[in-house]
């Protein structure tokens, strides 16, 4: 007879950073601070990589639940990506030798039952703005909804003339967007830019975002999505004064 207890998961919400922090060296005291939670994702683009954001969980008393996979799936329960929640108990000497070689992070579990909030990211593409629910498969084998996230898409017209001389005149604005995503397992990649000038000397390396096919699909078929979005939309981080370049590597 199984005599563990079933597991209380909650869904709390999509953040874009979890940071852990300690004021002492108990990880019983460790605290996260959460950035910009939210049960909702606005994105200039599709696809879009859900390794930029955490996914935050509420775990009821966790020591019981040693072990459980998170998925996230389509309304058609396809899948899109997994991960496994693993929950162990560690000593000490333990702790720091798991942060050298891992991501893993330590938690202090309290001996009474206690909610434990624990972050996930997922590592996979969004191809389509919708719907996408979080489920969680535990001792029984299936799959179970924990919630829904609504993924956005906020298209943006096109730069007028005021708006580029304005890009230009500002140092600190983003003036080019390179963007790449890549098929770890064929290798296999999409290189896209988007520019206030279109800058011949990157292509063929990137490709003019308005001359994108209809859709990517890499060598070994893992990866496929229509490039619509990028293709309307790349120009929509241009100005922008964050580092929106990236390479997403993707599996
Ligand atoms: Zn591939």
């Amino acid at each position: 007879m199984n005599t563990i207890e079933t597991p209380r998961i909650a869904l709390l919400g999509i953040c874009d950073k979890v940071v852990i922090t300690n004021l002492n060296s108990d990880p019983l005291f460790n605290f996260s601070n959460i950035y910009g939670l939210k049960t909702f994702v606005n994105s200039y683009i599709f696809p879009f990589p859900l390794q930029d954001k955490e996914i935050l969980l509420g775990i009821y008393n966790p020591i019981t639940l040693e072990k459980a996979e998170i998925r996230i799936a389509d309304d058609l329960n396809t899948e899109i990506a997994k991960t496994t929640v693993q929950i162990q108990k560690i000593n000490g000497e333990q702790i720091a030798k798991i942060h050298q070689e891992n991501q893993a992070r330590t938690f202090g579990l309290p001996e009474y039952p206690a909610w434990l909030i624990y972050s996930i990211k997922f590592n996979g593409l969004i191809s389509e703005p919708g719907q996408y629910k979080i489920q969680v498969n535990t001792i029984d084998d299936k799959w179970t909804d924990l919630g829904r996230f609504i993924f956005n898409y906020i298209p943006k017209p096109d730069l007028s003339e005021d708006e580029i001389a304005t890009i230009k005149s500002d140092p600190s604005a983003t003036k080019t967007v390179n963007i790449g995503i890549r098929c770890k397992n064929c290798q296999a990649g999409l290189f896209v830019y988007s520019s206030i000038e279109r800058k011949k000397e990157q292509e063929p390396q990137y490709t003019w975002y308005k001359e994108l096919p209809e859709s990517f699909e890499c060598t070994c078929k893992k990866i496929r999505f229509e490039c619509k979005y990028i293709k309307e939309n790349l120009h929509a981080f241009l100005g922008s004064k964050g580092k929106v370049s990236n390479l997403f590597s993707l599996i």
